[in-house]
């Protein structure tokens, strides 16, 4: 495609929908690529909007078509997946094009295309995403603690595929990853398309290079061990069973 593909994962409830719709709201001429899936509308979710939600018998008849550039099962439990037309559409348009995908989808797509842009999002601890996960299930009507533990003991499981991304984000304070992934867009935009940054461009091109996996490792080093991940103390740190908090 013509315009640059981004792909971005994270554990399910760090914020990735949230720090999407807020590039989305700064930085022009990136489509966002609307996934199928089989599983229900959450919340105030529309069909058309945050996904095209589908059966398994029509998700499977279109996997058969060949019609998904990938798709994977997530949570062992339902069907996710892009459809090839996404690309088409953004390539016909111009745009770049983002697409929030699981490990396992994005493991698909850079290997039928290495061009990708890969971004991965952690939460800043366990603690504070179960807290997210907890928030958003409350806001959207429904307290599902079964949900919620099962997507935190998804999450380490994911973030332990980090090393396969190009660029990592802590979305600790949201404004700053929100900067971060927009200095990343516009610094790719200036690398491959030569497109030049319209203020602050040596910030913007210092904030995308300090965001770059070799040039984390200092900053991620306190976050994977809380999870468990890369440290010395395992997974007696992860405090998913703590109920001590008041969140
Ligand atoms: P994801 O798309 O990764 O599953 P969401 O974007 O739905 O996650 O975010 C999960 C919850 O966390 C939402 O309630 C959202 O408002 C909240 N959230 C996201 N980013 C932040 C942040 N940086 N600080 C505090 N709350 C956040
Ligand atoms: P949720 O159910 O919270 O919306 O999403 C669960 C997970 O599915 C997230 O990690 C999200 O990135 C992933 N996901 C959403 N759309 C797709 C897709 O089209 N393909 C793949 N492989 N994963 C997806």
């Amino acid at each position: 495609m013509a315009g640059i593909l981004f792909i971005i994962s994270a554990p399910s409830g760090s914020g990735k929908s949230t720090l999407v719709s807020e590039l989305r709201k700064q930085v022009s001429g990136v489509d966002f690529s609307i996934s199928w899936t089989t599983r229900l509308p959450r919340g105030s979710e529309e069909n058309g909007r945050e996904y095209y939600f589908t059966s398994r018998e029509e998700f499977e008849r279109m996997r058969d078509a060949g019609l998904f550039l990938e798709y994977a099962e997530v949570f062992g439990k339902d069907l996710y997946g892009t459809a090839r037309s996404s690309l088409d559409e953004a390539r016909r348009a111009g745009h770049d094009l983002l697409l929030d995908i699981d490990v396992q989808g994005a493991a698909q797509v850079r290997k039928s295309m290495p061009e990708a842009v890969s971004i991965f999002v952690l939460p800043p601890t366990p603690r504070v995403l179960r807290t997210r996960l907890r928030n958003r299930s409350r806001a959207e009507g429904v307290v599902n603690d079964e949900e919620v533990y099962r997507r935190l003991g998804e999450a380490r499981k994911e973030i332990e595929n980090y090393r396969e991304y190009v660029y990592i984000l802590v979305n600790d304070i949201l404004d700053r990853a929100v900067a971060q992934l927009e200095a990343i867009v516009l610094a790719e935009r200036f690398y491959r398309n030569g497109e030049p940054i319209a203020y602050r461009s040596s910030r913007v091109l210092e904030v995308a290079a300090g965001c770059r996996i070799e040039n984390s490792r200092e900053r991620l080093k306190p976050v994977l061990e809380a999870f468990g991940i890369d440290g010395p103390s395992g997974q007696q740190q992860l405090p998913f069973g703590d109920d001590s908090d008041d969140d």
